[in-house]
């Protein structure tokens, strides 16, 4: 057993975190986390009306009595959600925990606090740790250049960005971006976090909901095969390399200012979505870290955090104090 003040703040065995992936966070997925000791997160936008996401809290009640939270993230959308009714709809079904991501939550903090929510608020700088600390956040998800994703524009790895955070802060953080196995557990907690964010590794597991050929997918590559999209317009993407993403960085290399209606028929969400239900791999963009490179198998969340924890246990009762003379 681990005990840290995430596993406390969750009321989890396990300092492990599965945070929002856009299509991919829905039920089956949180819930095997949950049950393996974990804590998932659900996305609310992959739901498109509010009340959607509210069947998906009930379904995932009947998966799991254990404890779950909702992802909100605020970044640039084509069609604008309406966020305060998704709030509403985690305050009505007695959701204990937010996590936000992308930009500052600031605007919904009160709503989402005085209903006596945590909010974790997963962010990719130390700057934006400090300002989430001083509005009241919870906790702090951090997320490194190797993140899937949006990993920021700063470009500062998991390495340096964890301990400058911790040296930052005083709420809880949860190391994210580049983590995978019990190593990486070890890392994450040397390095001053209380937690581990996993995205890409709890994709290629038996209850993420997406083609099983996504999973395969995620094994078969390795760390060199993710690229950075979308840089022109400063919202990154971190996504598996194919042919969709090729054309993607074709039209950000030419010369003048790129426009997100240019770049929409290939990086549009909803491509991306019937890509991750289809399995056909160059239809679309997807999200992907260079964890990827530690990917390695497919098993059931709770094979993996049975391993992630029996590894990094083994690690510090044994390598550790071998070590120390
Ligand atoms: P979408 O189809 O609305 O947009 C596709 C991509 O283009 C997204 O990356 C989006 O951020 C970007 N985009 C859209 N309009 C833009 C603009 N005006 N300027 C710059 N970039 C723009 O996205 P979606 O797949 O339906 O996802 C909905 C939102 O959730 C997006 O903002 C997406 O980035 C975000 N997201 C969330 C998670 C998560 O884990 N919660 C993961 C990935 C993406």
């Amino acid at each position: 057993m681990l005990k840290t003040r995430i596993t406390e703040m969750f009321g989890v065995e396990r300092p492990i975190v599965q945070g929002g992936l856009m299509w991919i966070a829905r039920s089956e997925l949180a819930a095997g986390v949950a049950n393996a000791g974990g804590i998932g997160f659900m996305t609310a936008l992959t739901f498109q009306e509010p009340d959607d996401l509210r069947a998906e809290i009930h379904k995932c009640r009947e998966m799991t009595d254990k404890p779950f939270g909702i992802n909100l993230t605020f970044l640039p959308t084509i069609r604008p959600p309406d966020y305060p009714t998704y709030i509403n709809v985690c305050i009505e079904e007695g959701i204990k925990f937010i996590e936000t991501a992308g930009r500052n939550p600031e605007p919904y903090m009160e709503q989402i606090k005085s209903a006596g929510i945590k909010v974790v608020h997963k962010c990719t700088s130390v700057r934006h740790a400090i300002k989430a600390e001083k509005i009241g956040c919870d906790a702090v998800s951090i997320d490194g250049f190797e993140a899937a994703g949006h990993p920021g524009e700063d470009d500062v790895t998991s390495l340096i960005l964890i301990p400058l955070t911790r040296d930052a802060i005083n709420i809880p953080i949860i190391a994210s971006g580049g983590f995978a196995d019990g190593r990486g557990l070890v890392a994450a907690l040397g390095l001053g976090a209380d937690g581990m964010n996993m995205g890409t590794r709890f994709i290629a597991t038996q209850e993420a909901p997406v083609h099983r050929n996504v999973k395969q997918t995620l094994v078969d590559h390795g760390e060199l095969d993710t690229k950075l999209i979308m840089r022109t317009l400063r919202n990154t993407n971190r996504v598996i390399n194919n042919s969709v993403v090729e054309k993607v960085l074709e039209i950000e290399d030419r010369e003048g200012e790129t426009k997100i209606e240019d770049l929409i028929p290939y990086v549009s969400g909803l491509v991306g979505k019937k890509m991750l239900e289809d399995g056909e791999m160059e239809k679309g963009i997807m999200s992907a870290g260079q964890s990827m490179g530690l990917v390695r198998d497919i098993p059931t969340c709770k094979e993996l955090l049975d391993r992630i924890m029996d590894e990094a246990e083994a690690m510090i009762k044994e390598k550790f104090t071998q070590v120390i003379s």
